[in-house]
């Protein structure tokens, strides 16, 4: 489906955020595009695509949609693809078919002479936008209040940021600025070890459940996790709990990883007693603890690829890659933990409408939907990320250039 009212637009951040007057917004997707068939899309796409040719690179999240998907010349996490746009340097365009803090990540780690393209503007995340700029930034005063802004006698700071990829480019560059960190669904723990050896603690933003589950990994105990609720004096806690944490977790959460639950991993286990249970560090604390093992989309995958023949997985996370691995490993019997999982909606609003009419605007020379972080806001962005990388070297992505659609 593509969206049939004139869609907002999903910043990323917040929609609470003053957006600078430059942004582009989601107007509506003209009627020929909105009437045209599949099969006169798929044509239509592959026609622009081959016009292109090594001007344009396509990039697919492993969450979008297969009718997407199809066309992408990489497929990965939202940090591998926006380093396989880096491996294209003839690209002219970078075509991302992910959500908007995908698309900004890869403006700002690409070329400035590469434009980076969401094919719909109303491509957000949830989660991203559960935290905003200004809501972190009275977070910040606040805690200054009450912990100071003095080292402790081991050079410590009081608090160090450490925000999750799906943020906005804005908090990244917030972290970059107060000495903090970016973190991904891989290598959170290191990065979280990184923060809290700088920090007497760490501010862990959007994503409680991965702050909360890579916490208490690293043996943190719960009761020095507090929350913090943006909309609540002190975060809804208080000073001495705030005084004597270790990692403060933001009030956020991915709307697709909290609808997995333990009674479907029991439900799973009586069904199938020999399966093993994967989910995402985005689920709950005791989703992760029932499942056999967590980790990001990369884990799961080479888990899987690396599997003995006939096993069987349960896997808590995003419907479409799921459905995607079983069908490329059909020796595994592979499956959804919750059944009537939605996949993402903001990711489902990339239709291959919306590919088509972007590619064939670039085809007539007009970049639709460009997304461009401010120089302002991106270079202590880099820093932050950059700190990350500095820790561990991340895994590639999957080249889809060489693959068949078929194996899909
Ligand atoms: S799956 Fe969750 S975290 Fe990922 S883009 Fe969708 S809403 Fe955001």
């Amino acid at each position: 489906m593509f969206d049939m009212q004139e869609p907002g637009y999903g910043p990323g951040a917040s929609m609470h955020d003053t957006l600078p007057p430059s942004s582009p917004r989601q107007g509506f997707l003209p009627q020929e595009y909105r009437q045209a068939s599949k099969g006169e899309l798929d044509q239509r796409i592959r026609t622009a695509k081959a016009a292109l040719g090594e001007r344009l690179v396509i990039l697919g999240h492993f969450y979008q949609r297969d009718e997407v998907v199809q066309y992408a010349d990489f497929v990965g996490d939202s940090f591998q693809l926006a380093n396989a746009a880096r491996t294209r340097p003839l690209a002219e365009f970078i075509v991302f078919c992910g959500v908007h803090f995908m698309a900004e990540t890869a403006d700002m780690l690409s070329r400035p002479d590469q434009a980076v393209v969401l094919p719909n503007l109303a491509a957000g995340c949830s989660m991203a936008d559960m935290a905003d700029l200004d809501s972190v930034k009275d977070c910040w005063e606040e805690l200054t209040e009450v912990l100071g802004d003095a080292p402790d006698g081991a050079g410590r700071q009081p608090v160090v940021p450490v925000t999750y990829m799906n943020s906005s480019a804005a908090l990244k560059g917030f972290c970059g600025e107060h000495g903090g960190i970016v973190c991904t669904s891989s290598n959170a723990t290191e990065v979280l070890k990184w923060a809290l050896a700088r920090g007497q603690r760490a501010l862990f933003f959007p994503d409680q459940h991965l702050g909360r589950n890579t916490g208490k990994a690293i043996g943190i105990p719960l009761e020095q996790m507090p929350l913090w609720d943006p909309s609540r004096q002190l975060g809804g806690s208080d000073a001495l709990t705030l005084q004597r944490s270790r990692v403060i977790l933001w009030h956020g959460f991915c709307s697709v990883h909290k609808r997995f639950t333990v009674n479907q991993i029991a439900a799973a286990r009586q069904r199938f007693p020999e399966v093993r249970v994967i989910v995402h560090p985005e689920c709950p604390m005791p989703v992760v603890d029932a499942a056999d093992a967590s980790g990001s989309t990369d884990y799961i995958t080479k888990a899987i690829a690396a599997a003995p023949t006939g096993s069987t997985f349960a896997i808590g996370t995003e419907i479409n890659l799921v459905q995607r691995l079983a069908n490329q490993y059909p020796q595994h019997k592979i499956f959804c933990l919750d059944s009537v999982v939605c996949p993402c909606s903001t990711m489902y609003r990339i239709h291959p409408s919306y590919l088509a009419w972007v590619l064939e605007a670039l085809n007539r020379g007009e970049v639709l939907n460009r997304i461009t972080v401010p120089e302002q806001i991106a270079k202590p962005s880099r820093i932050a990320l950059e700190r990350m990388l500095s820790l561990k070297p991340e895994s590639k992505p999957e080249s889809r250039i060489e693959s068949p659609v078929a194996s899909l």
